[in-house]
């Protein structure tokens, strides 16, 4: 293991992957800045993986910051909260970066907002005491998190409330937090590590008692030695620790950072917790803190905005359901060599097509490429060079899968294995013919299911 404080057992790296360019440079020291409350927002009622929300409010009446306006009936689900003081307005629809058509609640922003550092200390300031996990019991820690609507901020915005269930036929010994952020650009966890390492841990230690974890790590990669450095300072005397290790994409992902961190692999088509482990992303963790120690539901969260298409690059802590057009706005606009901006990184995110569209739970970037970042040669035909193959950290064979999707053949692509990609790009990237190969497989896992 690299790092020298840890006792992970791993080597601190996996086998495969890639090293982009990281791009970190424009937003990595750039401190997070609490944007003000938008003129209005619009609420997705599903912006997490499970089942949509049901609006609990009507048009025209009157909410409050944190008040509860979409509840989740399915387990699988998470509640919604409003992000903005204000009145809401008839349900409305819009197109997510992914495609789906979800309807929202719009609220437009009335009276007085909390804003500034009002906002920061209510949400990420303050004290955050340690000795307070001992007066939590692991189902009310569950219950609280529930309650506030906690999803994955690190993307996959899966409800948080379902991770932390105990399951006695699966338990759990180690609640490992992923603080890798290997998507280029992004900053947005870096930051929090850094300005906000206390509610993390706290959150770590909380969550760990809910799910009956006895170890606890929280892996940084060795290209952010300030956040590292800020999370050890925070957890002297904790059980937790923080495992440094290698700086390789896709890192942040489950099946890479589990076996780099604790030596054990999470089996084809399954999840961590098939091997013992929770893996919680840092944001999370923090707003796990939140919701159980202040009773605070998730209302906000960090954003980087930033690319060499955006005017002035931030990392912006941002109520959920702004519209991408004002935090665009806020940065100082495009520049005039702007040419797509990307919700989320550019290995994993997608092309926006309208920046009315609002942030989710789940984002936890907005990245402006430029006319040079995206320029690329005419496709041609696969040279059998193998590189995709060589580079992909799920030992998948992607020319395989990329060409059982182009002649729609799902029975080569279910014996392929396609289920099991993570759409993690590394095959695309490296890609000397320049073929589409995770967009093929992204219409191949839709196609084959
Ligand atoms: S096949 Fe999937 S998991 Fe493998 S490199 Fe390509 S996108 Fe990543
Ligand atoms: S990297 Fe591209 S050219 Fe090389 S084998 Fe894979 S699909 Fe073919």
């Amino acid at each position: 293991m690299s790092c020298k404080t840890c006792s992970a057992p791993g080597s601190g790296t996996f086998d495969r992957g890639i090293h982009p360019p990281h791009g970190k440079k424009l937003c990595e020291d750039a401190h997070i800045e609490v944007m003000p409350a938008p003129a209005s927002v619009a609420l997705p009622l599903l912006q997490h993986t499970g089942a949509p929300c049901q609006s609990s409010v009507q048009a025209k009446q009157s909410v409050v910051l944190g008040e509860k306006v979409a509840s989740a009936e399915a387990f699988v689900s998470a509640a919604i909260h409003a992000s903005v003081t204000g009145m809401v307005g008839a349900l409305g629809v819009t197109t997510l970066p992914n495609g789906r058509h979800v309807k929202t609640i719009p609220i437009t922003a009335q009276g007085e907002q909390l804003s500034g550092p009002a906002l920061w200390d209510d949400i990420y300031g303050g004290q955050w005491p340690l000795d307070s996990v001992g007066k939590h019991q692991p189902a009310d820690i569950a219950k609280a998190v529930r309650e506030a609507g906690l999803v994955g901020l690190g993307g996959a915005a899966f409800p948080t409330h379902v991770k932390l269930a105990v399951n006695p036929s699966k338990p759990v010994d180690t609640l490992l937090l992923n603080g890798c952020e290997c998507e280029p650009y992004l900053t947005a966890d870096h930051r929090l590590m850094v300005e906000a390492p206390a509610p993390i841990v706290l959150g770590a230690l909380l969550a760990a008692k809910a799910c009956g974890a006895k170890q606890i790590f929280i892996a940084v990669e060795d290209n952010k030695p300030d956040a590292a450095k800020a999370l050890q300072d925070a957890a002297k005397g904790t059980p937790v620790n923080v495992a440094v290790v290698k700086t390789k994409y896709p890192m942040g992902g489950e099946r890479q950072v589990v076996p780099a961190v604790l030596k054990r692999v999470v089996p084809t088509g399954g999840l961590p917790l098939d091997v013992g482990v929770v893996v919680m992303n840092v944001a999370t963790a923090a707003a796990v803190a939140r919701a159980v120690v202040r009773g605070k539901p998730l209302t906000h969260r960090v954003v980087s905005v930033t690319g060499d298409g955006i005017a002035r690059p931030k990392n912006l802590l941002v109520a959920i359901g702004t519209p991408y057009q004002a935090l665009v706005d806020y940065c100082g606009g495009l520049k005039p060599t702007a040419a797509r901006v990307i919700a989320g990184g550019p290995m994993m995110g997608f092309t926006l097509g309208d920046l009315a569209t609002p942030i989710t739970k789940g984002t936890s970037g907005i990245v402006v490429l430029t006319h040079d970042d995206i320029r690329r040669e005419a496709e041609t035909a696969c040279v059998r060079c193998g590189r995709c193959v060589d580079a992909c950290p799920l030992r998948l064979v992607p020319t395989k899968l990329a060409m059982a999707s182009r002649h729609k053949d799902w029975d080569l692509a279910r014996r392929y294995h396609i289920a099991a990609c993570c759409e993690c790009g590394s095959c695309s990237y490296v890609c000397p013919a320049r073929i589409p190969l995770v967009q093929l497989i992204r219409v191949g896992k839709a196609g084959s299911r």
